[in-house]
């Protein structure tokens, strides 16, 4: 497992642009090919980002018995670009003090070779699984995942027709298990001013100014209405069971370049508001379009990522949890994401119901440098997987 994870840590796919996918998804495709499983590639065709530079081809193996229960185990194959700050090479997959580290050990390729061996390791003892168990490792989670498990979503090989539960292995920590995310809301809004001479500024109308006043509209209005809204979602760190909003970026004057005798005639600004399972998103928009009410503005969806979460009581969750308490002798806690993964594709597209994210990587050790996953924690986490398949599906020796 620790070799195997090694190898696909040293295939650099980094997103963006999307690179050495098609390298990583097979040699996935050919651990699972050994390991016993049908094995299929399915290219993103038909969108604009899957180009013959920078193909997008997701990996999916299918280890038969009956059709149903089918058990599905996620990963995504993209990491997020190196960054500063590496005291070592960041695709040499060095395994240190019981560490491997690299770009992608936590986040997340440790949670495909946990899912892979934790099911190999079931096959080698000899165990037959009732059920069907399928393994994909998927492209573009971390450019929010349209060419990867949205594409398997839309293109039924994720829903609920066929899947029963959906584990995702992103990194959450080994001890938890995570039932869902928040919701992502991220607009643009340009105000537009009028340009005249700036040594009279006066006779214009300055649109810095004007964003200058609805974010302090913001300050005033919305974000004490937010602070004092809370989910009931085990959402961690919690800080984070409050919506927020974040000013991303912020860009004011004329077009051809600011140092200009000009009072700026256009400020656009881009946002990222955070909601709450408990926030309809027609509600959050509304707000918004309110606080604008006065300003001459347009606004623009960015993006919109609807919040997500499994029933605490399904089999999946509880299963998990039991599976992860067998091994770890303590009682997993359930949690769920501030940020957002490929959970909303699984459940919002695929209509899959029960679907979780569990993996073996340290959550706080994503994107940053020097990332690493914790062998103890790689075994540890393929234990629970495997505990959790055989109870999920049905075993017998
Ligand atoms: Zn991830």
């Amino acid at each position: 497992m620790v070799e195997f994870l090694r190898e696909i840590v040293a295939i650099p796919t980094i997103n963006p642009p999307g690179e050495n996918y098609v390298p990583c998804a097979e040699r996935i495709g050919e651990q699972l090919r050994e390991f016993g499983y049908e094995v299929e590639y399915v290219a993103a065709e038909g969108l604009a980002e899957h180009t013959r530079e920078h193909p997008r081809v997701n990996v999916i193996g299918r280890l038969g018995g009956a059709p149903r229960p089918l058990l599905h185990f996620n990963g995504h194959i993209d990491v997020v670009p190196v960054g500063e700050g590496w005291t070592v090479d960041p695709f040499g997959a060095l395994v240190r003090d019981g560490r491997i580290y690299g770009r992608g050990t936590t986040d997340q390729k440790s949670g495909i070779a946990a899912s892979i061996y934790a099911v190999e390791a079931i096959r080698r003892e000899g165990i037959t699984l009732h059920g069907t168990v399928e393994q994909s490792g998927t492209v573009d989670e971390e450019s929010g995942g349209f060419a990867g498990a949205a594409y398997l979503a839309d293109h039924g090989y994720v829903h609920r027709d066929r899947t029963d539960f959906v584990i995702i292995t992103e990194p959450l920590n080994v001890d938890r298990v995570c039932i869902g995310h928040r919701g992502v809301y991220w607009f643009e809004v340009t105000l537009e001013g009028r340009i005249a001479h700036g040594s009279m500024p006066f006779l214009g109308v300055n649109a810095i100014d004007k964003m200058s006043q609805f974010i302090q509209k913001l300050d005033r209005e919305l974000r004490p209405a937010l602070a004092s809204r809370t989910t009931a979602m085990p959402v961690e760190p919690s800080g984070a069971r409050h919506p927020s909003i974040n000013i991303n970026g912020i860009r004011g004057g004329q077009p051809q370049g600011i140092q200009t005798p000009c009072v700026a005639d256009r400020c656009s600004a881009i946002f990222d508001r955070r909601f709450l399972l408990e926030e309809p998103f027609a509600e959050v928009k509304r707000e918004i379009e309110a606080a604008l009410e006065g300003f001459d503005y347009r606004l623009k969806d960015l993006m919109v990522v609807e919040p997500v979460q499994t029933d605490a009581s399904s089999r999946l969750v509880t299963t998990m949890q039991s599976a992860v308490g067998s091994v770890l002798s303590a009682e997993a806690p359930l949690i769920a994401s501030p940020g957002t993964y490929d959970q909303k594709h699984v459940m919002r597209r695929g209509l899959v119901e029960q679907c979780i994210a569990y993996g073996p990587g340290i959550l706080h050790l994503s994107h940053q440098p020097d990332e690493y996953c914790r062998i103890d924690h790689l075994i540890d986490g393929a234990k629970a997987m495997a505990l959790a398949t055989m109870r999920l599906l049905g075993a017998k020796a």
